[in-house]
This record gives structure tokens, C-alpha cells and sequence, in this order.
């Protein structure tokens, strides 16, 4: 929870902001240094989580890369001072225009989704006169045990390639004079707090390198991929997710070969709990069966509950009164703009403050301008 001279920061900012802790940000990233990169392994931001340049700046300067999955956030990544060498970027539905920006960047890797796009790739890479340095997306049919909005990594999903696809794909490659295949990929979705899809992840891993070995096919890195989740309930007691269990998965699991990179990339995981939302109370209204505090923020600011049915814990700072039942909801015509309902929260009055917990990822980059509302400000630590 936040200290009071926080709270009496916040008083001082309009409502709703986003609030970022970047001393939390910076401990979680000494945890991904400690039991990650001090492995060798190669840790990417996936930057589609929170595109802020100061959390951008704490990342950089922690030794890690960045995962775009658009041709701008490429350009914002190499603005924030990353190098071409230092991004992957993924997407299945990437344009002319941003597999341009990337070789423009010679970056680290296009994490590929279809063997078309592996033919258009082949293609402007050579107009360009360049080689391409690609992995391919496999789908690798594990469940995540997630949200099946955030479930990537099944058959029926839209990414990557299934398995049926490579004796095509073996077929293909050696056509293909401007690209260069160096790893493989696989991303099976967000939100992931049990292990098990990990372990499982590796087995298919594993699995694979066979195939593409059996084919001629050395691959000079794996990319697992991210969706390692937090937690939303408990915020405070978990501030920094167990990063040293999730590197262990694949240290204990993986079959790598003689000086195969491993790289990831991990959002949520990252910047999740870093980030508050705060807003004002505007009304209480007295309901039937629970009584409403109508807040200033809403699903503009933060789609998520609306979107994915997520739970974000709302904390009161300005009241410590008893009890009281609520639905904690936001200004938007739509009845999904609730952030929770019938909570036990401290009686709450116009004016209060609250914080909408665990905002950090896919938060404030998801803020929309309906309802003509102005985009929604950021506040810093420090
Ligand atoms: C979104 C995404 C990630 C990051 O997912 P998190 O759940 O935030 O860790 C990683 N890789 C790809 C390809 C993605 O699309």
C-alpha cells in the first residue's frame, strides 16, 4: 500500500492518473538479473505492456530487450535508446510498411506466424538487400490455463504455425535466399501462475529442436515466449512474482544445445505491480442490494475487468471508516465499466481516493478516447 506522504502527493494531481513505483520496478528487475540473466539467459520487455519512457529507461538500464509487436513500437524502442540487436518482433498480421521498419533496424529476430509472411519477408528483405534473421512461431497446442481471451498457444488459436505446416516449411527454407532461420518461437499466452504449462512448454520444446535437427536444422536460439502472471488479489504480498521458480522450469527442462541462447518475453510479469490507477470518488449512490461508488476512472483508463472479466484489488486511501458493501463502478454508459463488485470497503465519501491495484501492464497502453475523455496522465515515484 502507499505511505502517507504518497497519498498526500496523489491529493496534489488531478484524477485519474496512473501512478508508477519505480523503485518496485527496479527491485522486480534485479530478481529477473538475479535468477534470469545471470544464467545467460536474454530477457525482452514485451514493450505492448506499458510504452512509458521512464519505465522504458529502468528496463534498458537492467540489460534487457525489448519484444514489439508493431512497427512502431520498434521505433519507440530504438527512441528509448535499444539497439536493432536488442528486438524481436512478433505479430501475425505485420505489414509491408513494418517488416520495413525492422530491416531498416537489422533487428535480432521477425518471430514469423505464417509461411506467407515468411515468402513477403523473403521478398522485401531481398529488395532491400538484406538477410533477415527469423524464428518461427509454433503453435505449440499446450494449454495455459488462463483467460481464453489470452489463450495463444492452442490449435484453434490464430498464432503461429502448426505442426502439420513444417515438412512445408522444411521444404521452403532453402528457397529462401534472404532469410536466415535462427530460432524458434513460442508465446502460449498471459496471465499463467501455475508452472505446469511451463514444464509443458519445454517437453514440446524439446520435442521440436529434435524435428528441426533431424532436418538439417541448427537452431541458434529458443524463444519461450512470456505470460508469466502476479498476483492480482494480493498485491502486497506478492509485489515481485517467484522469478526464481519460473527460470528454474527451464533450467530443469529444457534439452538446449552447445551454446543455444534461450530468450523470453515477459510483460505482466514485469510492470504489472508496478502501476496503480488512482481515482476520485464522484458519488455514492445507495442501491438496492449494494451501494455504488461511481468513480472517475472507468474502462477508458482500464479495460481489463471490461474486457477480460480481470480482477484488479481497489484499495481506499482516505478513509478508514467501518465497512460497507459496494460495487466499485466507472463513469461509461456501458454496465461492463465496473471494477468490482459487492466489495467490503471502508465507508466511502465524495472525494475519496482509491487505487485500482496491479494496473502496470496492459493498462494505461490500452486507455481509450471514448466518450471525447482526455487521455489519461502518468505520475512517477520519483
Ligand atoms: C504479449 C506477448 C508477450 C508478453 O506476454 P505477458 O503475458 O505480458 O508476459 C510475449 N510474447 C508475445 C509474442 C506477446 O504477444
Amino acid at each position: 500500500m502507499f505511505d502517507a506522504e504518497t497519498i498526500e502527493i496523489f491529493k496534489s494531481h488531478k484524477t485519474p492518473f496512473y501512478y508508477y513505483d519505480l523503485g518496485l520496478l527496479r527491485r522486480t528487475l534485479d530478481e529477473i538479473k538475479t535468477h534470469g540473466l545471470s544464467k545467460g539467459y536474454h530477457v525482452h520487455f514485451a514493450i505492448k505492456a506499458n510504452f512509458n519512457l521512464p519505465i522504458l529507461e529502468e528496463i534498458r538500464k537492467a540489460g534487457l530487450g525489448i519484444d514489439c509487436v508493431s512497427g512502431n513500437e520498434i521505433k519507440r524502442a530504438i527512441e528509448s535508446g535499444f539497439t536493432g540487436k536488442q528486438l524481436a518482433f512478433a505479430g501475425v498480421g505485420k505489414t509491408d510498411e513494418e517488416i520495413q521498419i525492422g530491416l531498416d533496424n537489422n533487428i535480432f529476430s521477425f518471430n514469423c506466424e505464417s509461411l506467407q509472411e515468411l515468402e513477403v519477408l523473403n521478398s522485401l528483405a531481398g529488395k532491400s538487400d538484406k538477410t533477415a534473421n527469423i524464428s518461427i512461431r509454433l503453435n505449440p497446442n499446450v494449454e495455459a490455463k488462463t483467460h481464453k481471451y489470452i489463450t495463444t498457444g492452442l490449435n484453434e488459436n490464430k498464432f503461429g504455425i502448426t505442426a502439420d505446416k513444417l515438412p512445408k516449411l522444411f521444404e521452403m527454407l532453402p528457397s529462401l535466399e534472404n532469410i536466415s532461420l535462427t530460432g524458434i518461437h513460442f508465446h502460449i499466452g498471459s496471465q499463467i501462475t501455475d508452472l505446469q504449462p511451463f514444464k509443458d512448454l519445454c517437453d514440446r520444446v524439446n520435442e521440436m529442436q529434435d524435428l528441426f535437427e533431424k532436418n538439417a536444422i541448427r537452431l541458434h536460439h529458443i524463444n519461450v515466449g512470456g505470460g508469466y502472471g502476479i498476483d492480482y488479489e494480493n498485491p502486497d504480498d506478492n509485489p515481485i512474482p517467484d522469478f526464481k521458480s519460473f527460470f528454474e522450469v527451464f533450467d530443469r527442462n529444457l534439452e538446449l544445445r552447445e551454446s543455444q541462447q534461450v530468450h523470453f518475453e515477459l510483460g505482466r510479469s514485469i510492470v504489472g505491480q508496478c502501476g496503480s490507477l488512482i481515482s476520485k470518488v464522484l458519488f455514492i449512490k445507495e442501491g438496492v442490494t449494494t451501494n455504488f461508488a461511481v468513480i472517475d476512472a472507468g474502462m477508458t483508463e482500464l479495460i481489463r475487468p471490461a474486457l477480460y472479466q480481470a480482477n484488479h484489488r481497489v484499495d481506499v486511501l482516505t478513509s478508514d471508516k467501518p465497512h460497507k458493501t459496494y460495487d466499485v463502478v466507472g463513469p461509461i454508459c456501458e454496465t461492463s465499466d465496473t471494477f468490482q463488485k459487492k466489495v467490503q470497503l471502508p465507508e466511502l465519501q465524495r472525494g475519496d481516493l482509491v487505487a485500482i491495484r496491479s494496473a502496470g501492464a496492459y493498462g494505461e497502453v490500452m486507455s481509450s478516447g471514448f466518450n471525447l475523455r482526455e487521455r489519461v496522465k502518468a505520475v512517477y515515484s520519483e
